[in-house]
């Protein structure tokens, strides 16, 4: 469910409706004007909800300001809610059971996962605490089977440089272009760059790679990396 004209936002719903269709999920954008109402938008989600022969529901945030995201996101049951964003689906990972995890989260883990980076007592710093992105993957990565130790650091945390460099793992999503150098990063560290950030020169992502790539272990590179792992993850939580 598309709200508005936002470009970023356009550009994500084509490629997560692509990639669905291509590997045989049927793909079904609505499309909503920019200046729908709190009623019309609620009714094509409780729509979507009641009909059974649809599986997954992803309202692509953020949704135009004069709308309230919650009251809308509360419409969607949680078997079908496949981002993973609503009150149960977090309910569901904080309390460690079954249930849609965030794509963008699941997609850091995954990666991780992948590349037999380990994660059982090692120091994970993630940098950003939104409920999108830094909250829900810190909740994960701590799980019983994943055991990472992990800081959550924000933009109040005092001497992120020195936290960061005692990390095995830094993960940061601020969209603060270029702000994680190397003197954050401990060599022979792993860094996953989920900030986007649009400049001049295309897009960039939180980490300075000319002089992260160097010492790190392993660096996601942006675009390229986290991103694709948040379209997979999505169709992974629809074919769950
Ligand atoms: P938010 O703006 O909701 O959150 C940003 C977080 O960064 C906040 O927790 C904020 O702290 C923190 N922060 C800001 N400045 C600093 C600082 N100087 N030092 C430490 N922390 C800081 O963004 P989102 O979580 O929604 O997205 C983050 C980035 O990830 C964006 O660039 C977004 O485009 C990108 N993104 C990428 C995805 C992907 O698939 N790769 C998917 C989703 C998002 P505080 O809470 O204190 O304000």
């Amino acid at each position: 469910v598309l709200v508005g004209n936002d470009a970023p936002s356009r550009r994500y719903v084509a490629s997560k409706h692509a990639t669905a269709q291509s590997i045989g999920i049927k793909s079904v954008q609505i499309e909503l004007p920019e200046k729908a109402t709190q009623a019309v938008v609620e009714e094509a989600v409780h729509t979507l909800a009641a009909d059974s022969s649809v599986h997954g529901i992803l309202v692509q945030i953020p949704l135009p300001a004069h709308l309230n995201e919650d009251l809308v996101l509360a419409h969607i049951p949680a078997e079908k809610d496949v981002d993973g964003l609503t009150e149960l689906s977090l309910g569901r990972l904080v309390r460690g059971v079954a249930g849609h995890v965030g794509c963008t989260p699941l997609g850091v883990l995954r990666l991780l996962q992948h590349y037999n980076i380990p994660t059982q007592g090692k120091h994970v710093v993630v940098v950003g605490r939104s409920l999108l992105v830094g909250s829900p993957l810190s909740v994960l990565l701590a799980r019983k089977g994943i055991d990472a130790t992990v800081t959550l650091a924000h933009s109040r945390t005092q001497n992120l440089e020195a936290l960061c460099q005692s990390a095995d793992i830094v993960v940061s999503a601020t969209g603060i272009a270029r702000s994680i150098t190397s003197a954050h990063i401990a060599p022979g560290a792993t860094v996953i760059d989920v900030g986007i950030s649009r400049t001049e020169n295309g897009v960039v992502g939180d980490v300075d790679v000319a002089s992260v790539a160097p010492i790190a272990y392993a660096l996601t590179p942006m675009p390229g990396g986290t991103g694709l792992m948040t379209v997979a993850c999505l169709m992974e939580n629809t074919v769950n």
